[in-house]
C-alpha cells in the first residue's frame, strides 16, 4: 500500500467512518492528491462529494467547493462540522461580520473546505482573496449547469474557466450527476477540463422501481399511490405549473397526507421556510415545480413522483434520482397521458428563440416520449440515453408487469383517415376527445351541430374504449405520425410520416396497458412489502428509540436529522446492539468524532431499549 493510498484509507475511516472506498472513488482520490484534473460523472448517491473531500483534508491548503446551492450550504457545512471538519461558506445569507470571520479564518490557514456561490466567487473582491491564500482543490459541483443546452444552466458557471487561468497549478474537479456525452463534452470544454481524466460511472441506480401509468385523474391517482405504497413516507412530487402545484398539495393535505408547495412564484422566505421543513421533519411531502431539488441530500426521500410529463429524459433522470439515496428500495412514479404531449408539443412550437433550439427541445421531447412508450425495460432504455447498456433490470413496471405489444396499424389508419377527411372534405381541424367521438359513433351535441354523423369515418371504431383510443392518439402523437395544429387548440394536423402509415406501407406496433383492473390488491400488498424494511422486532424497538434519540439531538443543534446519523447507520446499530465504544466504532458512519460525542448515549439508548 502506498503512503497516499494508507493516507486517504485512513482518512475516510477516521473522519467519516466507512470502511472501504466505492467504485471509482479511491481513483478519483489519489489523482486529485496527485495534483491532476478530474471530470466525475457519478449518479446521485454514488458518494461524489468524499471526491473532493478526502483530498482536501489530505492536501495542504483549502479545498474551494463552487456550489449554485446557497441555500444548502448551511446543512453541507452542518454535517461536516459534525465530523470534525474545518469547513464554512460564503454567500449572500450571510451579514459581512460573519463574512469577514469566515475570510480571516481562510486567510489564516485555519480552513479545509470552503463552499462559495459561483457569482460570489467571481467578484473581484473574492478572487483577490482566494489568491491571498492556499487553496488545496477546487471542486465544480453541479458541473451540468454550465451547460447551455441543459435543465439548470447557471450564466455564472460560463465565467469559471478563469479558474485555470488564475491557478493553472491548482487541481480541479468537476462532478455532475447528469451528462450525456454531448453534455460531458460541453462540460469539458467550458470548464477547460478537456486534458482532465474523465471518471464515468454506471448510472444505475438499482434500488429506484421506475414505473409510468396511464394517466386519467392525476390526483386521485398520486393519493393511491402515496396511501398504498408510501404512506407516512418523505417524497417529492413534480408538476409543471405554479397552480399545479399548489392546487395538489393542498389535495393532498385534505387527504391525511402532509405536503407543501415549492415554487418560484412563492418569497423567498416561504420556499426556505418549506425546503427547510422538508429536510428537517419526516413523513413531509413537497410538491415542486422543477426550481425544486437541485443538490437536495437528504438520504431518505422514498418517492419522487411526475404528474406532468418531464421535458428531458435528462432533467427526468436528475429529478428522480433524489429518492433513495440511501441505497435502500425508492419509487419513481410518473403518470402521463394523451395532454401532456399535446401540451409540450404546443409549448414548444410557441417557444421563442432559434430553430436549432426548438429542434432540440423536441428531439428531447421524443427520447422521453420514447421512454414512456416503450413496451421493454425502462431502466435500459433510460441508461441506454446515456450510453450504458444493461440487461433488462427486473426492478421496473415494464419487467414486473409486461405491457403487450399489439398491431395498432388499422386503428391507427382510421384515425388518420378521419382526421385527413375532416380536413379535406369540410376545412376542419379538431382535437382528440371530438374525434374519438367520431369514431366510436358517439351523438354529442358537437357531433351534431357539425353533421358530422354523416361522415363515412362515423361509427368505424366501437370496437376500442375511449381510453384505448386515447392511448392510440397518445402514440401517434409521441411517434410524429400526427402533429398537434400550430394555429389551433390542440387540433390535430396529419405529418409527412402519416402518408406511410395511411397507405398500409408500415405495419405499426403499440403498447397495450395492463388492464387497471389486474392490479389484484394481492399484487399492491406484495409491492407494499418489497418497499419496507423489515427489522426483527426487538431491532425494530431500539431503532424506533434511537430515531427519537437522533430527532431530539438533532433539535438541539438546529440541523437535520440525517446530519447526526442516517437511518442505515442507525439501523446497523439496532440489529448489531453494540456493547462496547470498540464494537461501536465498526459500524459503517460512526467516525472518531461521532464516537466521541455520541457513542456513550448511543451505548445507553441500546441498553435501554426493551
Ligand atoms: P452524491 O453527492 O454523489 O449524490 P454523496 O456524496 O452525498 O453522494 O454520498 C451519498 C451517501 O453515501 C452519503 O450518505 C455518503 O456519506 C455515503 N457514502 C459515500 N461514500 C461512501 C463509502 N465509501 N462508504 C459508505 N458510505 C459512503
Ligand atoms: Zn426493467
Amino acid at each position: 500500500m502506498s503512503a497516499s493510498h494508507k493516507t486517504i484509507l485512513d482518512t475516510l475511516q477516521r473522519v467519516f467512518g466507512y470502511e472501504s472506498f466505492r467504485g471509482d472513488q479511491q481513483a478519483i482520490i489519489e489523482h486529485l492528491v496527485d495534483g491532476g484534473d478530474a471530470l466525475v460523472l457519478m449518479p446521485t448517491g454514488g458518494g461524489k462529494s468524499l471526491c473532493y473531500q478526502i483530498p482536501a483534508l489530505v492536501r495542504s491548503g483549502t479545498g474551494v467547493v463552487v456550489s449554485p446551492l446557497i441555500a444548502l450550504m448551511q446543512d453541507q457545512v452542518d454535517t461536516l462540522t459534525e465530523l470534525g471538519v474545518r469547513a464554512a461558506f460564503l454567500n449572500s445569507t450571510q451579514d459581512w461580520r460573519t463574512a469577514r470571520e469566515v475570510e480571516q479564518a481562510f486567510l489564516a490557514g485555519e480552513l479545509d473546505l470552503l463552499y462559495v456561490a459561483p457569482e460570489r466567487l467571481l467578484t473581484e473582491r473574492c478572487l483577490e482573496l482566494l489568491a491571498g491564500g492556499e487553496i488545496a482543490l477546487f471542486a465544480i459541483d453541479e458541473a451540468h449547469c454550465v451547460s447551455q443546452w441543459g435543465h439548470d444552466f447557471r450564466p455564472e458557471y460560463l465565467g469559471l474557466s478563469i479558474l485555470s487561468e488564475r491557478w493553472p497549478a491548482v487541481p480541479r474537479i468537476a462532478l455532475t450527476a447528469t451528462a450525456t456525452t454531448v453534455t460531458r463534452r460541453e462540460i469539458a470544454q467550458r470548464l477547460d477540463l478537456t486534458a482532465a481524466r474523465h471518471f464515468v460511472s454506471s448510472f444505475d441506480r438499482p434500488n429506484i422501481r421506475y414505473r409510468i401509468v396511464e394517466k386519467a385523474e392525476v390526483k386521485r391517482q398520486l393519493l393511491q399511490f402515496i396511501q398504498t405504497e408510501h404512506q407516512g413516507d418523505c417524497g417529492i412530487v413534480y408538476g409543471l405549473s405554479r397552480a399545479r402545484v399548489e392546487d395538489t398539495a393542498e389535495f393532498l393535505c385534505q387527504h391525511g397526507i402532509p405536503a407543501l408547495p415549492y415554487h418560484a412564484g412563492l418569497s423567498a422566505a416561504v420556499r426556505a421556510g418549506n425546503q427547510s421543513r422538508f429536510l428537517r421533519e419526516d413523513g413531509l411531502v413537497i410538491v415542486a415545480t422543477i426550481a425544486f431539488g437541485m443538490g437536495i441530500d437528504k438520504p431518505d426521500v422514498r418517492f419522487v413522483a411526475h404528474i406532468d410529463l418531464p421535458k428531458s429524459v435528462e432533467g427526468y433522470y436528475q429529478e428522480t434520482g433524489r429518492a433513495g439515496r440511501d441505497g435502500l428500495p425508492a419509487t419513481a412514479w410518473l403518470a402521463y397521458g394523451l395532454q401532456d404531449v399535446v401540451q409540450q408539443r404546443r409549448m414548444i412550437d410557441e417557444s421563442p428563440g432559434e430553430d436549432l433550439f426548438r429542434r432540440r427541445l423536441g428531439s428531447q421531447l421524443d427520447a422521453m416520449l420514447g421512454l414512456c412508450e416503450t413496451v421493454s425495460c425502462r431502466r435500459q432504455r433510460l441508461l441506454a440515453y446515456f450510453d450504458q447498456r444493461i440487461e433488462p433490470c427486473g426492478n421496473c413496471d415494464t419487467c414486473l408487469e409486461p405491457p403487450q405489444a399489439w398491431d395498432g396499424t388499422v386503428a391507427a389508419q382510421k384515425i388518420l383517415s378521419a382526421v385527413y377527411r375532416l380536413w379535406r372534405e369540410r376545412g376542419q381541424r379538431f382535437g382528440a376527445g371530438h374525434l374519438i367521438d367520431i369514431l366510436r359513433g358517439k351523438l354529442t351535441e358537437r357531433i351534431k351541430q357539425y353533421e358530422h354523423q354523416s361522415l363515412s369515418v362515423f361509427g368505424i371504431g366501437s370496437d376500442l374504449s375511449e381510453q384505448a383510443w386515447r392511448g392510440v392518439f397518445r402514440q401517434l402523437l409521441a411517434q410524429s405520425l400526427l402533429a398537434v395544429d400550430q394555429e389551433g387548440y390542440g387540433t390535430l394536423a396529419l405529418t409527412d410520416a402519416s402518408r406511410q402509415v395511411l397507405k398500409g406501407e408500415k405495419t405499426l406496433m403499440l403498447r397495450r396497458e395492463p388492464e387497471k383492473t389486474a392490479r389484484s390488491s394481492r399484487s399492491t400488498s406484495t409491492r407494499r412489502k418489497e418497499a419496507e424494511i423489515v427489522l426483527p422486532a426487538e431491532a425494530q424497538q431500539r431503532f424506533e428509540a434511537l430515531r427519537a434519540w437522533r430527532a431530539e439531538v438533532a433539535r438541539s443543534h438546529g440541523v437535520p436529522a440525517y446530519v447526526i446519523f442516517h437511518d442505515a447507520t442507525l439501523r446497523e446499530i439496532a440489529v448489531q446492539s453494540p456493547s462496547s465504544l470498540d464494537e461501536l466504532s465498526h459500524i459503517s458512519g460512526v467516525g472518531l468524532r461521532k464516537l466521541e460525542a455520541y457513542g456513550e448515549e448511543l451505548l445507553r439508548n441500546v441498553r435501554a431499549a426493551p
